[in-house]
């Protein structure tokens, strides 16, 4: 059963925190795999935290989170 690149993004948070069970982790892992365009979301999203992070020395807040998932899915719908 193959994840839709729009489940991928909503969950890509929650992918780099680690935060996804095992089995959901595996199917965003095997998505990414085969899919250039999640590859290239989750390069500028974890881009867009190592900046935060660098620049703030804190973590990302939840809100500046949100809003970088939310403007990955709007980009998203927008290209397909
Ligand atoms: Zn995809």
């Amino acid at each position: 059963m193959r994840m839709t690149c729009r489940e991928v993004i909503a969950g890509l948070a929650d992918y780099v925190d680690a935060a996804l069970d095992m089995l959901t982790r595996a199917r965003v892992a095997t998505h990414l795999w085969m899919c250039a365009e999640c590859r290239a979301y989750l390069a500028t999203y974890e881009r867009t935290i190592t900046l935060v992070r660098s620049g703030q020395r804190v973590d990302m807040p939840a809100a500046a989170r949100h809003r970088v998932t939310r403007e990955l899915l709007e980009r998203l719908r927008r290209g397909s």
